[in-house]
This record gives C-alpha cells, structure tokens and sequence, in this order.
C-alpha cells in the first residue's frame, strides 16, 4: 500500500475492528489506478458519525448532516463519510437530506461515474461492481446506471463530467453524451457556487480545449451563466491552441471573445471574488490595446508584470504565436525596469509640498504621475535630487499645471 493510504489505514482497521465496514473511495482509489498524483483520501464506512465520533477521540463535524467527519491522526485529517443514499432528489440538485445507509454497494451506486465508483480496502483489493476500473483503462466517463436519470438527478454532474475531460483526458461514454445533450438546460438549476467550482477546475485540467468543444456539442454552454449567447466565442476556441492557457488566461479569453458590454457583469454572475473580477476587468482593455500596438516600457509598467504575462499569452494565443518564452521574457523586462511599483519612487506628496511649499491637492497626485513615468522611461533617475531638478527645469516649476 503506497502513501497517502497506508497513514490512513489505521483508521480502516480501527472501524473494522469494532465490526464496522470501511474503505477508500472516490477520487483518491481513480488517481491511484491512474497513477495520478492523489490529493486527500477519502474514506466511507458503514459506521454513523455518532459511531465514529466514539472511536475516535480527534474529530471535526465538518459535514454531518451529509454524513461526513473529519478524523485527525498523526498530523493529518481524513474525511470520512457514512454509506449513503441519496433518494429524494428535487429540483435537479443534490438533496439536502440523506439517508444513512450500510451497504457498500447502495454507497457506489449513488456516485455519479463508474471511475469514481470504485471502492478499495485496506489491503487495496478492489471493490467494483460497476466495472469503473475498464472504464480508466478506456479513458471513459460513464455515468453508474442509467445516466439520464443521474443527470435528472443532480444536474451538476454534467458539468463534472466536462471537467473530467478536462482534468483526466478521458472522452465521454456515448450515451453518457447523449443523456448530457437531452438533460442540459437542468444545469440552470445548479447553484452558480456549485457551477464555479467545477468550472475552476475545469479551466484548470490538461485539456480544457476537448471539453470547451464538448460544452459547444452538447449545447451545455447555453446554460452556463454569461455564456448562453456565446456560440462565436466557443467556435473562435475551437481553433485554438487553449491548452497551454492558465485558469486567469482563460477567463481573460472568454470575456474578450464574448463581446459583452460589461466584463464585469458576465463575472459577478459567476458570483467570483471580486479581487479576481478587477484583475480581469484591468485586464481586458489592457488585452484590446496589446492586439493592435506593441508594447511600451510604460504600458508594461502600468499593466503590471502579471497582467502583461496574462494579456500577452492571450495575444499571442489569439494571433498564433507561440507562447513558450512569455513570462521568461517578461521577467527579463521587468527585473531591467528601474521601479517596478509606485511606492518604489524615491520621492513622496510629502516631499513634493514641501519643494514648494504648497499645501496638499489633486495636483500632487499629477505631478507624481509625471514623476512616475519619467523614472520609467528612464528619463530621470528615481533619487530625491534628480527627481527635484528636474521638476525644476521642466514646466511643473511653478506647479501652475497643477
Ligand atoms: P477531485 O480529485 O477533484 O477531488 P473527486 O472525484 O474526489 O475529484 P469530489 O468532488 O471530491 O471529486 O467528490 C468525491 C467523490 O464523491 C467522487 O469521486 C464521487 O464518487 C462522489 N461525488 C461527488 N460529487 C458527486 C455528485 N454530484 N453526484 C454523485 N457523486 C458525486
Ligand atoms: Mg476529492
């Protein structure tokens, strides 16, 4: 047994020797057969929460209503879910009750695709009565059972199975497919929250570009917020080369592409943290400017050096060029600049009322940007007697244009 399973198998055998069924799944067992780096574990067992929490003296409700503890030992923390049905879906959405369980099989049965439907025990003998593991070896996404109920289900699974294409390179099992192109405007249903977090990962995998075309084919893409009347914009993708494209660079691609008056709406709607909605909103003009005029030391400056990383692989992306020296590149300039951020300048407002004896006023904020771009461009030198000669052999004298 490799690690990260065999720290946790201690906790299998605890809950097996109270009499109690418990074994890896999800994910972590997929990756693992995959040969996939794996990130947590995943237990599920037949034992209650309120069992588990009598065996185990280091425990974190972190989800149980749903099932789920958290279980601490030796530094790490396991997730550990009761078996469970999950019986009475309404709306399209994963239900908020469920029912505990303790058969392992009913557990798989509820899980949405066969490779994440594989249970394993602590001696990594494999339990799969959906044949999940054929599946990995075929590169498939398979629903468990008949997928356009699993899709009626929870609709939220569709867009799980993009973002395994994505994520994994698999392709989608035909009928898998199919149920996804009958079921897709149930994804309106879905909590935007739910949405984003697959989408991330989506955006994220390996080859986003199979499952954007996917998106397209299925019609998923006129459920997703913001994108409903996109149909270019997935077309204009298709050609190309988006793979190599980071999750902020993507984002960056799809607002440019859409055409939309407002970036920033089509991102609130995506209900994103708002840090990230102004990066793409300083972003976007930044990009339309860079498509029609090269580069200058200041609109770099300006940009910010990961902005101008950003924009200039969506350039390039956009124009066919390669992409593989960008950010060494933009290294290189930035480390050459003399500042590479305003507070960088060796002169303040305070400096500058002092110089001339004025009191404060929009025109010290003017006169810093002037200061600002001269340093850049390398017209001066960022030092305070420099700086002061020339304002004094310039126009800004007097602070008339002030
Ligand atoms: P990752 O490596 O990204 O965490 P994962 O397969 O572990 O991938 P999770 O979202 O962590 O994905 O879910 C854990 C497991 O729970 C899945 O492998 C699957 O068995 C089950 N699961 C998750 N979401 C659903 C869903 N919407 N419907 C049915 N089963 C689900
Ligand atoms: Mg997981």
């Amino acid at each position: 047994m490799i690690e990260p399973f065999r720290s946790a198998t201690y906790i299998i055998q605890k809950l097996e020797e109270k009499g109690f069924e418990a074994y890896f799944v999800g994910g972590s067992v997929r990756d693992f057969l995959l040969k996939r780096p794996i990130h947590d574990v995943d237990i599920a067992t037949s034992a209650t929460p309120e069992e588990m929490k009598k065996l185990f003296s280091n425990t974190v409700d972190i989800g149980i209503a749903h099932g789920t503890i958290l279980i601490l030992h030796r530094g790490n923390g396991y997730e550990v879910t009761t078996f469970r049905a999950e019986s009475e879906y309404i709306d399209f959405r994963r239900p908020e009750k469920v029912k505990f369980i303790r058969s392992l099989f009913e557990d798989l049965q509820r899980r949405d695709f066969t490779m994440n439907a594989i249970a394993m025990d602590k001696n990594g003998q494999m339990i799969d009565p959906f044949n999940g593991q054929q599946c990995i070896q075929e590169k498939m996404i398979q629903a468990v059972g008949n997928p356009d109920e699993r899709f009626q289900e929870d609709a939220l699974r569709m867009i799980r199975a993009m973002r395994f294409v994505s994520q994994l390179d698999f392709s989608l099992q035909p009928q898998t497919k199919n149920a996804i192109e009958k079921n897709a405007d149930l994804l309106k249903h879905i909590a935007i929250e739910r949405l984003f977090a697959e989408f991330t990962k989506l955006l994220n995998g390996a080859n986003k570009k199979h499952a954007i075309e996917l998106l397209f084919e299925t019609g998923l893409y006129k459920f997703i917020p913001g994108f409903s009347e996109s149909k270019e914009m997935f077309l204009d993708c298709k050609n190309l080369d988006i793979n190599q494209l980071s999750e902020n660079q993507m984002w960056l691609l799809f607002i440019y592409f859409s055409k939309t008056e407002s970036a920033e709406k089509l991102l609130r709607a995506w209900k994103m943290p708002s840090k990230k909605i102004k990066y793409l909103t300083k972003a976007l003009p930044i990009l339309h400017t860079r498509l029609k005029n090269e580069w200058t030391t200041y609109s770099l400056y300006q940009a910010t050096k990961a902005i101008s990383i950003d924009v200039e692989v969506v350039n390039k992306t956009i124009k066919k060029e390669t992409v593989a020296n960008v950010e060494k590149d933009m290294n290189e300039i930035f480390s050459k600049m003399v500042i590479q951020q305003r507070d960088q300048m060796d002169v303040t407002g305070e400096d500058l009322m002092k110089w001339f004896n004025r009191t404060g006023g929009p025109w010290i904020k003017l006169l810093l940007n002037d200061i600002e771009k001269a340093i850049v461009m390398n017209k001066i030198p960022n030092e305070k007697a420099g700086i002061k000669g020339w304002i004094q052999t310039c126009n800004h004298q007097q602070g008339n244009d002030y």
